[in-house]
């Protein structure tokens, strides 16, 4: 497309809904730019964001399982970016590549659209933790200041060296490491306000639950970072007992509204991004 100037990258790209909802605010702010999709193998993305360069294209979002490659690519970080510890928005300008992470902040906004409250004052269950946006979301609740944070993962030897960076590099007040084993969890969801799915069990019908049923009360606040399907077993069950709950795509409109305004200096149209997303 000759007008293309902005992209979003990753492998595989077909599903992601990045570009109906950039398209539909850069279309209500009369921008005359096209947002693609670009299907990028590992180890391409170099030359990817070359060709993008000789293009004039103004920047990029990174996804899966690009964004750590990514931020070694570029010759400047945000604090957001150089803060999670990877980029999910690239800017070009003036022949450099600025990194930038909207993940976190996305986050942070979408839970307090969606359950009214702030992470400062929220005690916090992440399942996934040790995953890519498992580990930004955990360090944006320590950004944020979180009172307690625990961290549960299948893989639980990557855990540590998380605990560690929270507790070291942002203050983290109490950071709590889990086992996988049912007590732990159903102690720990009963410690907290908020439990925050960001494993990918969720996304096939048949998955399970990525914590014991148990372990699930109606005071709860519970937010899937899952977006498709948009009730996944975890929200369906979390509903069935009476807890808040929400899914991902608050998460996906807020941090595209922060790449938006990064790369083009003016406040997306949210009401025309949430319409591009038929949310
Ligand atoms: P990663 O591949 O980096 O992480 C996947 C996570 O899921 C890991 O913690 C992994 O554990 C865990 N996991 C995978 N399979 C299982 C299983 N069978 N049982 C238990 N745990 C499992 O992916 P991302 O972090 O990028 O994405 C995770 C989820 O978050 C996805 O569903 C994605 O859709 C969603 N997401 C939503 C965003 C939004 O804007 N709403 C943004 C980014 C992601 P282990 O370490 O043991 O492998």
């Amino acid at each position: 497309a000759p007008n293309a100037k902005l992209a979003v990258i990753g492998h595989p790209i077909k599903h992601s809904a990045s570009p109906q909802m950039h398209q539909a605010a850069l279309d209500a702010a009369g921008i005359d730019i096209q947002y693609i999709r670009v299907e990028v193998e590992p180890h391409q993305v170099e030359a990817c964001f070359a060709e993008m360069e000789r293009l004039g294209f103004i920047g990029c979002n990174v996804t899966v399982p690009h964004k750590l490659e990514a931020m070694d690519l570029c010759h400047e970080l945000t604090e957001d970016a150089k803060a999670l510890g990877a980029t999910n928005t690239i800017l070009f300008k003036d022949g450099k590549r600025i990194g930038h992470n909207s993940d976190g902040p996305g986050l942070a906004q979408a839970i307090y659209e969606d359950f009214g409250k702030s992470l400062t004052e929220l005690r916090v269950l992440i399942l996934g933790a040790g995953g890519g946006a498992g580990r930004a979301i955990a360090t944006q609740c320590a950004r944020e200041g979180s009172p307690a944070i625990y961290l549960s993962n299948r893989t639980v030897e990557k855990l540590e060296p998380i605990a560690e960076s929270l507790t070291n590099e942002y203050g983290a007040k109490l950071v709590c490491t889990l086992s996988n084993a049912t007590e732990d969890l159903t102690t720990a969801a009963a410690r907290v306000d908020l439990i925050i799915n960001s494993t990918s069990l969720g996304l096939h019908f048949e998955d399970p639950l990525p914590l014991p049923e148990s372990a699930l009360a109606s005071s709860q606040m519970v937010y899937d970072a899952i977006y498709n399907p948009p009730l996944t077993p975890l929200l369906a069950k979390a509903q069935e007992l009476g807890a808040s709950t929400s899914n991902g795509l608050s998460m996906l409109l807020h941090q595209g509204a922060i790449s938006f305004a990064f790369w083009l200096g003016q406040s997306p149209d949210l009401a025309a991004m949430r319409r591009g997303l038929n949310y």
